[in-house]
């Protein structure tokens, strides 16, 4: 029996997506944000100290996940480092982080001094691994960042449990996930402190932005102090409890964020309904593995769609394909994250300093992190408010690269 492959578009062949409009525009932004911003410029208070446009987004913000406080900042690298600092977590401590993440879930531990240790992912759905965490504590962990990849949850009741068992703190990283819930309760109020980015690629934006939420008052203050050199929330001017930075978000980007996350719920169940159309068409598929999904992630924040491709990553194949797609007109295709064990800024960073501390650097061992690694694509949060008919071609596209990968070496 012969089976006849369609000609690839990287061959000449006639490219999967041709003839479809191009996708809708990201960011997106209309009279809402045209308003909001004109009314901070008119107004004169273009400073949280001066205006109330800050507050009001950081309690939207609280609401919209259901979290007890909220408080707005610059950018979700320096909230994850406000985070660990609001929690004492410093010089010397090890701070438990997944490889499989952008960069800044682990250079945060490095910029309070503290010594970020990967522990690994599990294979099916990249998330942080609970039973790795535990396998990765010494009488140094001082805290633990799990990060919500894609928009999907890491399993919260395991990865607690193990916190609670170490007496170590828990920090979301949310930058992906805005919106997701898991057995109904926002991320970000799951444990200590939870953080989230703004930042444009994100799913909802002021080009740049962040965000900590919390549970506890206490804690709450001290993220606060951190956020505005150490004062207390209606404290004097020149009072300062503690340390802390300037991270404060303008009143210009909180208009554009309370548009924005007004806009939120209408954009999540297009993403919602795209990823479920592009899923069905990939399930069947020989040679494609779609993130697995928990029934207790009860909302995705469906930040990136992501899926492996083993046959094609054994093969070396995997950047081949990403190349293919792109060719057939599928926009935004990503290989994915290095993984940070393997990040020469980290590596070098956290050998000086565990040199200068004096204490054993971790050796780590992160086999899952590297196999999907060399597997996995991922199309973004953008892609995902394409139209049907985009989706359904994209699944066509990808159906196509994956059914001959010996046109792909
Ligand atoms: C985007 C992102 C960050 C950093 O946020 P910025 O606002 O870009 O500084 C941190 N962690 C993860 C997982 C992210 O995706």
């Amino acid at each position: 029996m012969t089976t006849t492959y369609q000609t690839l578009a990287v061959h000449g062949g006639p490219a999967a997506l041709s003839g479809l409009p191009a996708l809708p525009p990201w960011p997106q932004h209309g009279p809402e944000e045209e308003h909001g911003l004109l009314e901070v410029l008119r107004s004169g208070a273009w400073g949280s100290i001066h205006g109330e446009v800050v507050r009001t987004f950081e309690g939207e913000l609280a609401a919209f996940q259901g979290a007890q406080h909220a408080i707005a900042l610059t950018n979700g690298t320096l909230a994850l480092a406000a985070a660990l600092r609001a929690l004492d977590v410093g010089v010397g401590d090890e701070v438990i982080v997944p490889p499989y993440t952008f960069i800044a879930t682990a250079t945060a531990a490095l910029f309070v001094g503290a010594v970020p240790v990967f522990a690994d992912v599990d294979p099916a759905t990249h998330l942080l691994d609970a039973a790795a965490v535990e396998a990765a504590v010494t009488e140094r962990t001082r805290a633990v960042i799990p990060v919500h990849l894609g928009g999907d949850v890491v399993d919260m009741t395991a990865l607690n449990e193990v916190a609670c068992r170490h007496d170590l703190a828990v920090v979301e990283d949310c930058a992906q996930a805005l919106g997701a819930r898991w057995e109904g309760r926002g991320v970000g109020t799951l444990g200590d402190l939870g953080t989230f980015s703004f930042q444009t690629s994100k799913n909802i934006t002021a080009g740049e932005g962040g965000a900590i939420t919390a549970q506890d008052e206490r804690l709450a203050t001290s993220t606060y102090a951190q956020v505005n050199v150490g004062r207390l929330p209606r404290g004097a001017w020149y009072e300062h409890s503690v340390v802390g930075y300037n991270l404060r978000l303008t009143e210009f980007q909180a208009a554009v964020l309370r548009a924005q996350l007004q806009r939120l719920p209408d954009l999540q169940r297009v993403r919602a309904e795209r990823a479920a159309a592009l899923r069905e068409a990939l399930t069947p598929l020989e040679g494609v593995e779609v993130a697995a999904r928990d029934e207790r992630v009860t909302a995705h924040g469906h930040h990136l769609f992501l899926f492996r491709v083993p046959e094609l990553g054994s093969r070396g194949l995997r950047d081949a394909a990403a190349r293919a797609l792109t060719a057939e007109g599928v926009p935004g295709v990503s290989t994915g994250y290095v993984p940070l064990h393997h990040n020469e800024a980290i590596r070098s960073e956290m050998h000086r300093l565990t040199e200068r501390l004096g204490q054993p650097a971790p050796v780590p061992d992160c086999p899952a992190t590297d196999l999907v690694a060399s597997d996995t694509l991922w199309l973004p949060q953008s892609v995902l408010l394409a139209s049907e008919e985009h989706i359904a071609a994209i699944g066509q596209a990808i159906a196509k690269v994956v059914a001959n990968p010996d046109a792909l070496a």
